[in-house]
């Protein structure tokens, strides 16, 4: 039987900016840019009274909270913070799965500290985050990552919720089926068409019947209405890339993106110098008025060094985009990529080029 808490950071960005300026606090705060496309990043718990959400339009969010306070998002400091929470998480356990920067899984079947318990280790993390990073953080302690994400939710913000294995099944069969990972909203559909509407009414379906409606995803729902997930906690998994990208009020030509282009880089730079590892490919990716993506990449015999290096590679890309010049753009990102250990020696790496 495996001992799983899942961890998630209370409104993170949102708490963040409150913590580093006294001015913020008590207040409704968004995190986003301002602009008639930006999204919102994150919103305190003081906005949210107001229904302001996460991934919800800037310009809906300010409407219905005019008095709300907007703060760009400062990702460099987010990942700093991060790290910190992580560290912690280390102390007491090696097997740590970060999902965001505000959220990840432990797998605490053996502690490093010797507590007696996933609940007391659950509790000392949510303490060691209160008192070293004035934070707060909710935890969900359960047999399983699926059940300790959904109990983690369960008393937020700052609260801590245990599934033991004995009660998966009675807290399990009263939840709506909406509460599984992976049931979006046409599954829904499906499930709530056949009567189904609660996870205890899904375990009357037996495994055929999942299969031959909803083909491999039938054995997983299966499982899960029985609280049963075999899925492990996958430590420290590699950046695979960064990056940034800027949806503009107005689409603009090409020969217009240069400073919207030196932005973006810089802010994937500043990103990317979180990671221990160093990207070694620049990617540039357009969007044009009619929605066609467009991505062209360069891997350059030495890894950039410089946010100038990058800012130059992303503009040269621009140069290889043979489109009609009057072609307009949406959207524009800068990414980079094949992230290789800082240490691998230049003779090495131009290998890889
Ligand atoms: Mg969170």
């Amino acid at each position: 039987m495996r001992k799983i808490v899942h961890i998630d950071m209370d409104a993170f960005y949102a708490s963040v900016e409150q913590r580093d300026d006294p001015a913020l606090r008590g207040k409704p705060v968004i995190v986003a840019w301002k602009g008639k496309r930006s999204v919102v990043c994150a919103a305190s718990y003081e906005a949210r009274r107001f229904g302001v959400r996460s991934a919800m339009p800037a310009v809906r969010a300010e409407r219905l909270c005019p008095k709300a306070i907007f703060v760009p998002p400062d990702f460099p400091r987010y990942r700093a913070v991060s790290r910190m929470a992580q560290e912690i998480f280390r102390r007491h356990t090696d097997l740590v799965e970060p999902l965001s920067l505000d959220e990840a899984y432990l797998d605490v079947t053996e502690n490093k500290t010797g507590l007696p318990t996933a609940t007391r280790v659950a509790r000392t993390i949510r303490k060691q985050i209160r008192e070293e990073l004035q934070l707060t953080a909710s935890a969900g302690v359960a047999p399983n990552k699926f059940l300790a994400k959904i109990a983690s939710d369960w008393h937020k913000p700052d609260g801590l919720f245990v599934i033991r294995p004995e009660d998966v099944n009675a807290f399990l069969s009263p939840l709506p089926v909406e509460r599984l990972p992976g049931v979006g909203k046409v599954t829904e559909r499906k499930l709530q068409d056949i009567g189904i509407h609660t996870v205890g009414s899904l375990q009357s379906l037996d495994r055929t019947a999942l299969e031959a409606q909803f083909g491999r995803y039938g054995l997983r729902l299966y499982e899960l209405a029985r609280g049963i997930d075999p899925s492990e906690v996958v430590p420290n998994r590699p950046t695979k890339s960064i990056s940034a990208e800027d949806t503009f009020e107005h689409d603009l030509l090409l020969i217009e993106l240069e400073p919207v282009i030196r932005r973006v880089a810089e802010k994937v730079w500043a990103a990317s110098r979180k990671e221990s590892r160093i990207a070694r490919t620049v990617v540039l990716k357009l969007k044009t008025s009619d929605f066609n993506i467009i991505s062209r990449s360069c891997t350059p015999s030495s890894p950039p060094a410089s946010c100038n290096e990058v800012t130059k590679i992303a503009l040269s890309l621009c140069e290889r985009v043979a489109l009609d010049p009057s072609q307009r753009f949406r959207l524009v990102g800068v990414g980079l990529s094949n992230f290789r250990d800082a240490d691998s020696s230049p003779a090495q790496s131009a290998l890889f080029g």
